[in-house]
């Protein structure tokens, strides 16, 4: 919290938090906090606002079990304005909705990044019992050789109708795709802009 600078007096006590999933991007729900609320948030590791309607602290999940877990907490430019990155345990909205404005909160497209920050750790702080860091050890060839057979294996699942196998080889044609990529030392948003640019020559 010291290193918020979350001015509480500003706002007479009381600062929004937005609460963002950490996996999707999608804004889930909006609250209040008081410092009270962001120490306990902080120190149990779920959400928890000052609920102006039950005038006290009020932990979000402790009626319905959908807990909204902290990942991280950042305040704005100025100081008035909290937003926390959580993981949800279930629907957030007391509608049963997935968010607070009625959106689905279903795409998991988001995990990528977090499999692409685990591969560059394992690039830049290898250890012995990482495939994937055995992989950037034995050099470019052999990545794109595996990039390679992982491509010929998904062409020969795509032929059959076994979903448990196609799905299978087309995660790891992905998961080899994306270390091709850090081993060429190419970003993946690199790749995205080539399909930007081509998106909006039509
Ligand atoms: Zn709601």
């Amino acid at each position: 919290m010291e290193d918020m600078n979350i001015d509480f007096t500003k706002m007479n006590g009381l600062i929004p938090a937005i609460v963002q999933d950490a996996l999707s991007g999608k804004v889930l729900m909006q609250g209040y906090m008081n410092e009270e609320a962001l120490a306990k948030t902080q120190e149990t590791g779920m959400v928890t606002f000052f609920s102006r309607s039950k005038n006290r602290l009020w932990t979000k999940g402790e009626t319905s079990g959908n807990f909204l877990e902290v990942v991280s907490i950042a305040g704005d430019c100025d100081g008035d304005s909290i937003l926390v990155k959580a993981n949800p345990r279930g629907p957030v909205c007391h509608t049963g909705s997935d968010t607070c404005w009625d959106e689905e909160n279903t795409s998991k497209t988001g995990f990528i990044d977090q499999l692409r920050a685990i591969i560059k750790d394992r690039k830049n702080n290898p250890s012995d019992k990482s495939y994937t860091a055995s992989l950037f050890a034995k050099g470019i060839n052999k990545v794109a050789q595996k990039v390679g057979e992982e491509a010929v294996e998904i062409v020969i699942e795509a032929k059959d109708d076994n979903k448990e196998l196609f799905l299978g080889e087309a995660a790891d044609l992905l998961f080899h795709y994306l270390i091709l990529l850090e081993a060429k030392g190419y970003e993946l948003d690199e790749v995205m802009d080539v399909l930007i640019q081509r998106h909006q020559k039509k």
